[in-house]
């Protein structure tokens, strides 16, 4: 019998152990009611990025929330909003000009969806086939769950997915499949739009492909005129090593999708930025022609106010230098697990280092995924593999001594599972 009010995300709540009681955090680390000390190595799924309650961000909120907590964005502004979409203009990839508001990531990349298939109708040329690379995520509503790749985590709403044309992943070697699969599809019926977490995946499993084969990617897109939205929720904010992943390979995607750390992981807000031909598409005298999307907080103040704290921290503080530590630090210490047989494809993109565990069933719902999370905790360390793939994605506040605590954690997993 189920002993919960509470229904927790991505919990199966007959089998998992009782969620643990967190009061406080502070930098990279989590206090529980009981006074216990946990290390956040996944950034609490991604979102953190400078620390928890990074003392500028906590600042500006305070200091919002005291002005105006909320107002409708239809029919009005506010300063933060406005500050928040001229800075983020100013630090995107060239030629995004346009920045509209929602509050996470799944509804930054539906607000995506949307404005492709949008402006394709608008043009008077409607075009609806979207193209997705294989192993994304891209979210859990009904337009996301459809672009990302199948499994169990959807299976139950499969019946209400629209198909999606799969590219497969580009694995090393194999990237020209990648793009003939591509260039096929493209030519097969023209394309609304291709979508691609840029250079890693990430709760896909965390898989990494180069610089060059995005380009190309983008390339192949602009050839055939389909729209490229680049879905930086995870990849955004420096976990890349760049403030966004597609700087790497040049790319200046039609469309960026950005959540998680654009208030520096403090608060909910999502921004989906689009080149002026999207916009234009949208602009009109005739009103059939409105992007018909919102939600209540679209652009809450607060949320923006945080999200002008990041911006602003990004401008003035070292991030790119803790972020080069950090890349440092994660890869001594994967390259120490790099000739441990119980341990396999260890990689690193930016700040994020992966590796896999050997284990007789791979695959998310492997029992090795619920009894690693156990044995982290033991150690006092937030880790989540997804399956056999344990990742470290820490907050840039990181220490050397930290990070030695979740690979010593790490060293002995194994074991734990024996
Ligand atoms: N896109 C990517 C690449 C993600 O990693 C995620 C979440 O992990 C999402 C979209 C969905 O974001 P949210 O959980 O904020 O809806």
């Amino acid at each position: 019998m189920a002993r919960t009010t509470l229904w927790h995300p991505f919990t199966q709540h007959a089998v998992e152990p009782d969620p643990i009681p967190i009061v406080r955090g502070e930098g990279a680390w989590l206090e529980t009611r009981d006074r216990r000390r946990i290390l956040d190595a996944i950034s609490s799924w991604w979102v953190v990025t400078h620390g928890h309650r990074y003392a500028p961000i906590v600042a500006a909120i305070h200091e919002q929330i005291d002005r105006l907590d909320q107002v409708i964005f239809a029919g009005f502004t506010h300063d933060p909003a406005e500050k928040v979409a001229s800075k983020l203009i100013g630090r995107a990839p060239c030629g995004l000009a346009h920045v509209f508001f929602s509050d996470s990531g799944s509804t930054a990349v539906e607000v995506a969806l949307k404005m492709a298939l949008g402006y394709w109708r608008n043009i008077g040329e409607p075009r609806t086939r979207i193209a997705a690379l294989d192993h994304g995520y891209h979210g859990d509503t009904v337009g996301t769950m459809s672009a990302g790749s199948r499994g169990v985590f959807n299976a139950a709403y499969e019946p209400l997915l629209f198909d999606v044309v799969r590219i497969p992943f580009p694995y090393a070697g194999r990237e020209q499949e990648t793009l003939d699969a591509l260039e096929a599809a493209a030519r097969e019926a023209p394309l609304a739009a291709f979508i691609a977490e840029p250079l890693i995946t990430g709760a896909g499993g965390m898989l990494i492909y180069g610089a060059g084969t995005l380009a190309e990617m983008k390339r192949i897109c602009e050839g055939h005129g389909a729209l490229f939205i680049a879905d930086e929720v995870m990849t955004g904010w420096g976990r890349t090593g760049t403030l966004f992943a597609c700087e790497q390979a040049r790319v200046a995607p039609d469309i960026l999708c950005l959540a998680k750390g654009l208030t520096g992981g403090s608060l909910p807000l999502a921004a989906t930025l689009a080149t002026p031909r999207i916009f234009e598409a949208h602009y009109s005298e005739d009103r059939s022609r409105t992007f018909f999307h919102s939600s209540s907080y679209t652009a809450n103040p607060v949320c923006c106010a945080a999200a002008l704290a990041n911006l602003t921290i990004w401008e003035t503080e070292p991030v790119l230098e803790r972020i080069a530590t950090l890349e440092r630090l994660q890869e001594e210490s994967l390259a120490a697990l790099a000739d441990d047989p119980r341990f396999m494809n260890p990689r690193r993109l930016g700040t994020i280092a992966a590796v896999d565990v050997k284990v007789p069933d791979g695959g998310y719902l492997a029992a090795a995924g619920p009894a690693l999370r156990a044995h982290f905790l033991d150690r006092g360390v937030l880790l989540r593999p997804l399956g056999n793939t344990i990742y470290v994605m820490p907050p840039y506040c990181t220490t050397a001594a930290d990070l030695h605590l979740v690979y010593d954690a790490i060293r002995s997993a194994p074991d734990a599972l024996a």
